[in-house]
């Protein structure tokens, strides 16, 4: 099963992602970190990437879109992938869904945590990232035992430097005027499941779980040529 995960910068994508990475066997594919990792060991991409995401701004399409049919190539012994931040408008999507067909494969599922602005702000102003393997913690609503320590590795926290204020409010400028048009095109496509990203991390995983069972009882998703028939299924009555 190939999946997507649409949201906001600070809607609990790169948790909910490795969470059902781990759970699912699919392989996580981050672009920001694809890019940071990039960008801290001075590759091609990297260097041409930075000034984009020192700004808060899209890096262009053609070197976002290489990147990721690289990670994608090279499943190792995964079911699928678990796509996080990427595509991000409808471009990225329309390139994405015609190279994995070549590759005889398709997007399966795509998962949108809704979660209002206001939320986010709050989020996002407290976010810390672990160094080892960037699991996020917030100092407010999702704090480490010990602070600034990271609970699973133990290695430092670290606050990102897009995270300051004015980067963070063109990022979220940018998501609800662009990315969020990618529900349109995967919405007729009966692929969507659309889950109140405000509960608890547990709560939010349990929704796009059930989300998941439902599309999976409509069209076995293992399959990942499987016709998907044309109903989007919504889960705001079952996120409460
Ligand atoms: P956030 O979602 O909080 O902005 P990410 O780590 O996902 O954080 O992305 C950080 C930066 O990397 C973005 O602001 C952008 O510059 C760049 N980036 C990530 N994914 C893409 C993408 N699909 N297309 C273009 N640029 C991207």
């Amino acid at each position: 099963m190939n999946m997507i995960l649409i949201g906001a910068q600070g809607s609990g994508k790169g948790t909910q992602a490795q969470a059902l990475a781990r759970e699912l066997h699919l392989q996580p594919t981050a672009s920001g970190d694809l890019l940071r990792e990039a960008i801290a060991s001075e590759t091609p991409l990297g260097r041409a990437a930075k000034p984009y995401v020192e700004r808060g701004d899209l890096v262009p399409d053609t070197l976002v879109v290489e990147m990721i049919l690289d990670s994608i190539r090279s499943l190792n012994g995964a079911q699928g992938i678990i796509l996080d931040g990427f595509p991000r408008n409808i471009a990225q999507a329309e390139t994405l869904d015609a190279r994995l067909l070549e590759l005889g494969q398709a997007i399966d599922a795509v998962v949108y945590l809704d979660v209002p602005r206001e939320q986010l702000l709050d989020r996002l102003n407290g976010r810390y990232i672990c160094r080892a393997h960037g699991h996020v913690w917030n100092m407010k609503t999702h704090p480490p035992t010990v602070a600034g320590v990271c609970d699973y590795d133990g290695s430092d926290l670290y606050q990102r430097s897009d995270d300051q204020p004015d980067k963070i409010a063109h990022r979220l400028d940018i998501f609800f005027n662009e990315t969020i048009h990618l529900l349109e095109y995967y919405g007729p496509q009966g692929k969507l499941i659309r889950v109140d990203g405000t509960g608890s991390i547990e709560d939010v995983h349990r929704a796009i779980r059930a989300g998941l069972d439902r599309l999976e009882r409509l069209a076995p998703l293992k399959g990942a040529l499987a016709p998907v028939p044309p109903q989007t299924v919504s889960l705001q009555e079952i996120a409460g």
